[in-house]
């Protein structure tokens, strides 16, 4: 009887637990062979036994397979099943949740309009963890550190111009609601997409460890760096295109540090290009903060460190770099606001990268339009608009309804999916308008100087404000 947990076990070789039961297994040698021989076969049979659940709880077969559950793949699988399509998730991972990710992101009007899409509780539940913002307040500053102007914009009429109040959240808490809206039953961890083959109407899943599942339709939606993009487009597709700026950010208690009053923004240009202070209210007392420079303007440690990544070809960045504390005190030394926020955030909780995106991509769905993609995998963006979670909830949104509208309605929820047609629907009414914010929020990228000479500099803001109109007032 026990025996037959074993095939089961090497199906889920990836899984943490399994590696301590072969640690386990390999104590017993010695003197000691007799006394820890009972109590460890039934350590085994528990562990195994609880193996073969978790095995036993992936799917071999669902309608739709999401690949990644981060932002996107959780809000896709929270549309779909409230529509009554059985969507699965499958997270590379070993935990869904993965605590802070030092970052807090502005939910705006087309965001809200997604989620109410996607299920009609999640606006308030993103409210409830999130702060209105009433107001941002920009300072334009010169590279001493003088400020030159202050402007102060009323965010409260966003309800006014776009039907929705602006809300900042924590990007784990947001992630966190989108968890506790799906559940946990249809969330497979450890269960990294390696490859797929369609054949006729369904396509195969592999993961790495072994397991696989079948489905009508995968859905790509494993971030930016996607490894489903590499199969769908192919590796020009997946060149990164770096805007040669450096983010470094962090979130903390708002205790710890008064950088914006309750419900507020600020933002400071440092009168350098690509140069800025962002801190804001976060939600729940929390303050996000961001910093950027220019790759060409980074203190020199930082300048040597880049220089041997890409020696090296590898990747820069992460969190808590030695010494990147005293590196960006000096650099912001001019600003007591960036320096105070420094000195109340450890080391370790600040995360530096260098940003990015990749080209546009029109076409997101595979020959066959059974393998698509979404959010970050479709559409990576530099995060200067904020918008990289609100389109990928539009895009969670709208493969939701693609899908219901083309399907055959069964008593049990929809049935007989005609993945092709609606994957052509879906990419159809997301590729442009995803292209268009990337490629603004590319061009407008923090701290980029606006022009200095007047006529222009009317023309740029109109533009910017007819840009952001079409993006925060966009319904799904
Ligand atoms: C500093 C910063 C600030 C930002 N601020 C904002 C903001 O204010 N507003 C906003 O709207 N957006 C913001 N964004 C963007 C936002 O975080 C992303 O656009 C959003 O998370 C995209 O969601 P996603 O599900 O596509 O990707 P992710 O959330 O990255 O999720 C991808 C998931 O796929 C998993 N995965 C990867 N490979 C595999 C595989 N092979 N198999 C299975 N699973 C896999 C990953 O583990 C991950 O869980 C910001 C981003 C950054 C970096």
């Amino acid at each position: 009887m026990r025996l037959c947990y074993f095939p089961r076990v090497k199906l889920c070789r990836g899984f943490p637990p399994f590696r301590s039961v072969c640690s386990l297994l390999s104590v017993s040698e010695g003197p000691t062979r007799q006394v820890v021989r009972m109590p460890m076969l039934a350590m085994i049979f528990i562990f195994v036994s609880s193996l073969s659940e978790a095995a036993a709880s992936i799917p071999t077969t669902c309608q739709v397979a999401i690949a990644g559950g981060g932002l996107g793949g959780l809000a896709a699988c929270a549309a779909l099943r409230q529509r009554g399509i059985d969507a699965q998730v499958f997270e590379a991972a070993p935990a869904l949740l993965r605590g802070s990710t030092g970052t807090g992101i502005m939910i705006s009007a087309n965001g809200f309009s997604a989620l109410e899409s996607i299920d009609a509780s999640l606006p308030d539940k993103m409210r409830e963890i999130g702060a209105r913002i009433v107001r941002q307040n920009i300072h334009v500053c010169r590279q001493d550190g003088k400020q030159l102007k202050e402007l102060s914009l009323d965010s409260t009429v966003n309800f006014d111009r776009f039907g929705a109040d602006q809300y900042n959240v924590a990007w784990a808490r947001a992630h966190e609601v989108l968890a506790a809206t799906v559940p946990e039953e249809y969330v497979h961890c450890d269960c990294k997409l390696e490859s797929f083959t369609v054949s006729g109407e369904t396509v195969d899943i592999e993961f790495a460890g072994g397991h696989s599942v079948r489905a009508s339709l995968l859905v790509g939606a494993d971030g930016a760096g996607s490894a489903v993009r590499r199969m769908v487009a192919g590796e020009a597709a997946c060149l990164t295109k770096y805007n040669g700026q450096l983010l470094w950010n962090a979130i903390l208690p708002t205790a710890r540090v008064r950088a914006h009053a309750d419900g507020e923004v600020e933002y400071y240009t440092c009168g350098a290009d690509g140069q800025v202070i962002l801190a804001f209210d976060a939600g729940e007392g929390q303050t996000s903060w961001y910093l950027t420079i220019l790759e060409e303007h980074a203190p020199p440690a930082t300048k040597a460190l880049l220089a041997e990544a890409a020696a090296e070809g590898t990747v820069f960045g992460g969190f808590g770099r030695h010494g990147v504390k005293d590196e960006l005190k000096q650099a912001f030394a001019a600003w007591p606001v960036a320096v105070e926020l420094l000195e109340a955030t450890p080391e370790a909780q600040i995360f530096e990268r260098r940003l990015c995106d990749r080209k546009k991509l029109m076409r997101w769905q595979d020959k066959s339009k059974r393998v698509v993609l979404m959010g970050d995998a479709a559409h990576p963006m530099v995060p200067s608009q904020g918008q990289g979670t609100m389109v990928t909830w539009e895009d969670a949104a709208e493969l939701a309804e693609c899908l219901v509208a083309r399907a055959g309605a069964g008593p049990k929820g929809p049935t007989s999916l005609d993945v092709p047609a609606a994957v052509d629907t879906f990419v159809a009414r997301r590729a442009k308008r995803c292209a268009m914010v990337q490629k603004f929020s590319r061009q407008a990228y923090m701290g980029r100087p606006s022009p200095t000479f007047y006529p222009l500099k009317m023309v740029s803001l109109t533009r910017s404000f007819r840009k952001i109109s079409k993006i925060f007032g966009y319904k799904s």
